[in-house]
């Protein structure tokens, strides 16, 4: 059983919504963690990605999705935040070391964004870590359901 166990949950009417959401959340990152996103395909994991990486104060124009490249590596002053999309791979470990992800958590002050992490199914982290998961696609409002364990 975690220690400590805590959920909200959101409703964001428009892209603003979500992205402003993403900056609140970023906002109180302190370095470590691993947010593991959940969501269909446009469902708005890559745009709340956005959100996160300007509250780190990196610049979201650099920000794409990683659905091709599978891990982007975003630098800033205060520490280096990876962002993984597993889109394209299959469930299980093989994503895991597909992208490296071991290695990636080695970085014990590096933040990690996972894309589509319900691949990993049982993949276990090690440190802190945020589940994201995210309803709803087209124009319609988005449920964000962010759950802490610590
Ligand atoms: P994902 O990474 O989950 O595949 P993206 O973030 O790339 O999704 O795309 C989400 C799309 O949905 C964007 O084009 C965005 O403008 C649109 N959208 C419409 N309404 C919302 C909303 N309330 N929240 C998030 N995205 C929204
Ligand atoms: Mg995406």
């Amino acid at each position: 059983m975690p220690a400590f166990f805590m959920t909200s949950t959101y409703t964001t009417a428009t892209p603003e919504d979500t992205f402003a959401l993403g900056e609140e959340i970023g906002a109180s990152l302190t370095g470590g963690e691993v947010l593991l996103l959940s969501g269909g395909l446009g469902a708005g994991k890559t745009l709340l990605t956005k959100g996160i990486l300007n509250a780190l104060d990196y610049d979201v124009e650099e920000v794409t999705s990683p659905s091709f490249t599978l891990v982007n590596l975003y630098k800033t002053e205060a520490r280096d935040i990876y962002h993984i999309d597993l889109w394209r791979l299959d469930d299980g470990r093989s994503s895991a070391s597909a992208v490296g992800l071991e290695e990636i958590l080695d970085d014990a002050e590096a933040i990690v964004i996972i894309e589509w992490a319900e691949k990993l199914k049982d993949f276990h982290f090690p440190g802190k870590f945020l589940r994201i998961m995210i309803e709803g696609d087209g124009e319609d409002p988005r449920k964000i359901v962010v759950s802490s364990e610590s």
